[in-house]
Order: C-alpha cells, then structure tokens, then sequence
C-alpha cells in the first residue's frame, strides 16, 4: 500500500492523471492520506485540524456538511481536539480521496471533509504506521526472535500473522518487543487487504 503525502494529492485545478481519467473525472484508483493530528481548534465555531503528514509538511482539515455548512462537531468525536492536545501528535487520522484545495476557513491549505466515513483517526503514530506498512510487505522466513534463526515449522502470530515463531516459548520472549509493533500491523490491515490500484467503487471506513 502506498500513502501519497499531502503535496501527492490531486487538486481541484489539476485533478491528477493517475488518479482520475483526465476525459470524464472518474476515480482511476483508490489513494488514501495519513496525516498527524499536530493542532486541533475552533474558529467561528468550524472545527479546524492541523496536521502534518509524513514528508512533515503541514496542512488544515475542516469538516462540512451535507448543506456546505462546516460545523463537523457533529461529526467528529469531540474529544479529537483536546486528546491530540495530549497525544502530541500520537494520533494519525486516514482522509480517502483528498482533493487539495487552498479555500478553507481564512484562506488556508488542506482538505474539506464533507463525507464522515472517508474519514478515520487511527491511534498510532505516523511513523508507527508507515514502519507497519513496510513490514506488511516483508515475509518473515525464520523465527522473529533476535538471536534464533530456526527456519523449519514456523507459526505465524495469530493477530497480524506478520511475524513468525519456532514455537510458543519465542513468541511469550519476543511479545514485549512486538506488542506495539502487532497493533499498528493490525490497525493497517484494512489498507493492506484492498487493491488500491483499481477503482470499482468508492471504499468507506467501518
Ligand atoms: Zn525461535
Ligand atoms: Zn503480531
């Protein structure tokens, strides 16, 4: 799976020949942003997210409704604003199909949201995320344990099925390192288990 970073993304001028067909705007693929949660704040009473992806280039999120108001406190958990405060940018939201555009609230860069379900906060670090991604591509040939490289009858961990074991006494040994490692491989399973290449129709987060 391969995440554009903010500057990737199509804008509304030049929409992206590799995302859209340039003769009719039909969706050419499937492209998904992963951004952090830096700032989360209230102007005018429109809910703005500032994030940052993961070249650390930083953009604006704002949220819209079905009548083109912004408001999406109606949205979005209320409480992604003051717990970003206090995940210092622990928590990475996935936005499906940005379009970058330069006309948010005060004339700011980033994206309007106006459909909840391509919108998703994940709670892992960017780079949490972007580690799994790379590991999802690998296949382990021998036993995940540093310092043991046992190639015969491995099993796979039974939640990411990404790391691989000689037996249950590596795997309890290793659990301490992987743990975390386990649940951003989990948390990016969604991604990893589509075909981003081929557009049939439109993904929603569950
Ligand atoms: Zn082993
Ligand atoms: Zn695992």
């Amino acid at each position: 799976m391969h995440f554009p970073v903010i500057n990737m993304c199509p804008t509304e001028e030049n929409i992206g020949k590799s995302f859209y067909a340039m003769q009719d705007g039909t969706r050419l693929r499937h492209w998904c942003l992963l951004a952090e949660i830096i700032d989360g704040f209230k102007e005018d009473g429109i809910l703005m997210l500032e994030v940052r992806d993961a070249a650390r280039e930083k953009c604006f999120v704002a949220f819209r409704d079905k009548n083109d108001q912004y408001g999406g406190h109606q949205f979005v958990d209320p409480d992604i604003t003051s717990e970003s405060r206090k995940m210092k940018g622990r928590k990475t939201i996935a936005i499906l199909y940005p379009i970058l555009r330069y006309d948010l609230p005060g004339n700011r860069k980033g994206f309007i949201i106006d459909d909840i379900s391509n919108f998703t906060p994940i709670p892992h670090s960017i780079v949490e995320l972007y580690d799994a991604n790379d590991r999802l591509r690998e296949v382990a040939t021998e036993c995940c344990l540093s310092g043991c490289s046992q190639k015969e009858n491995l099993k796979a961990c039974s939640v990411c099925y990404v790391v691989k074991y000689c037996g249950r006494d590596h795997q309890t040994k290793h659990w301490k390192v992987h743990k975390p490692e386990c649940k951003a491989n989990e948390a990016l399973r969604w991604f990893t288990q589509r075909d981003w290449t081929h557009y049939d129709s439109k993904f929603s987060f569950p």
